[in-house]
């Protein structure tokens, strides 16, 4: 049997008992999709033709039903853990999980961090906010599911960060892109020291975009002398993590085999996508061993496309992808739909003069006529050619994305820095 057939069958199992599950225990269900169609959908054993569920279905069903709503499938003795989601956008979501779940979430973390290169004899500080978000302690219980050394770091304490990475001899950190701009400016100006003579060899990157974009990646393993992977993709309500690149670095492999079903879906064409090499969809996940909160064909609202289902060069044999961007995070300029990771990719071919921190603002409401890129630029970038670099950035931009924005280049540190995923899109209006 191919591994693929082989985790059909096992996959389509899980799904028939899950679907019964649901039917059987969730009201916010039985209310969103109906109990009769659960039932015969787990006996067809497919989710095709379900209603869909938003992440806004879950916030309204748990402001009706508070705390935790009304997709809570077992009862409170049976609950292991209660995270919220991050909320950067919007109001946060509950996520209660069984010890079954959180079994789940590291099995997949787990193997997450190993295919990008932790290893058993690696000492990992874990630098993500540990404060209700699955990003803190799952992700903390997924790194040590790869048998390496955990330090539970959390966010803040920066100096003594650095002092501990030292003193400990930490070879791995896994934090947001954005943080390792804020322990540059530490380990640069408290510290004698650059980045590269920290004992690292490895950076473990996830809860941001950015290291997708080979000019940012190249010069953060320049910069810090590190091989920076992407290693957590992840939809906290759904599985805590769902993606990491390998050694081939050729998008994220797909690691909800066994916990999930993913399909590709063009929402604005009301088009269900296959799912094969170069076939470009939000993505959509059903949970199918999940006890407490099950999910049916969740709209992630991350646009990817499918890089491969071939088997890779690393023997993987999961499909893998690249995040284009999100479905909500689209702005629309003079008639131009512009994704701000598109504005990042810009930012990140400039980095022998820009430093990556940017910001885009958006000062009215929509429609929006033109957009405001706030970006810093690098501390030895000498003045007499900010000039330039203002219209090498205007043209790029127009060159890639059809218009030309309102450009503010800005020293180095005048953007703020978060310990936790930073804010590009500003609306000031
Ligand atoms: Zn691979």
């Amino acid at each position: 049997m191919e591994p693929s057939e082989f985790h059909e069958k096992i996959e389509k199992s899980r799904l028939v008992s899950q679907l019964k599950w649901v039917a059987e225990n969730s009201q916010f269900y039985q209310s969103l999709i109906g109990k009769e169609i659960l039932i015969s959908a787990s006996k067809a054993g497919s989710v095709s033709g379900l209603q869909f569920t938003t992440k806004a279905d879950l916030l309204t069903d748990q402001e009706k039903h508070p705390p935790f709503g009304s997709n809570v499938c077992v009862g409170l003795d049976e609950i292991s853990r209660i995270h919220k989601t991050s909320g950067t956008t919007e109001k946060p979501l509950l996520i209660l999980l069984t010890e079954a779940d959180i079994k789940d979430a590291i099995n997949a973390g787990g193997r997450a961090f190993q295919s990008a290169g932790l290893k058993p004899d690696d000492i990992v500080v874990h630098c993500l906010n540990y404060c209700m978000w699955s990003g803190g302690l799952t992700d903390h219980q997924c790194l040590e599911g790869t048998g390496a050394s955990v330090v539970p770091y959390g966010v803040g304490n920066s100096t003594e960060l650095v002092e501990m990475i030292i003193s400990l001899g930490v070879t791995a950190i896994h934090c947001t892109p954005s943080y390792l701009t804020k322990l540059w400016d530490i380990i640069t100006q408290g510290f004698d020291l650059e980045p590269k003579d920290l004992p690292l060899r490895l950076g473990l990157f996830g809860a941001e975009p950015g290291l997708q974009y080979p000019g940012k990646r190249q010069q953060i393993e320049q910069d810090w002398g590190i091989i920076a992977m992407n290693a957590n993709y992840g939809v906290s309500e759904v599985l805590s993590i769902i993606g990491s690149e390998c050694e081939a670095r050729d998008g994220f492999h797909y690691m909800g085999r066994g916990s999930l079903v993913a399909e590709l879906y063009q929402f604005e064409s009301d088009q269900y996508i296959p799912l094969r090499k170069g076939a470009v969809g939000e993505l959509t996940l059903t949970n199918i061993s999940k006890k407490a909160q099950p999910l049916i064909r969740y709209r992630t609202a991350d646009i990817i496309d499918i890089v491969d289902t071939d088997p890779c060069t690393c023997g993987r044999s999961s499909f893998r992808f690249h995040i284009k961007g999100r479905s909500d995070d689209m702005i629309v300029i003079g008639g131009i739909n512009v994704f701000p990771s598109a504005i990042e990719r810009i930012c990140s071919e400039l980095l022998d003069q820009l430093n990556g921190e940017y910001q885009i603002v958006l000062k009215t409401p929509p429609p929006h006529e033109n957009l405001l890129l706030r970006a810093e630029y690098r501390s030895d970038l000498k003045e007499e050619k900010l000039k330039e670099l203002k219209s090498t950035l205007e043209k790029v931009c127009r060159n890639k994305i059809g218009f030309r924005p309102d450009i503010e280049l800005l020293h180095q540190g005048s953007l703020p820095r978060e310990d936790g995923k930073s804010r590009r899109v500003i609306k000031s209006y």
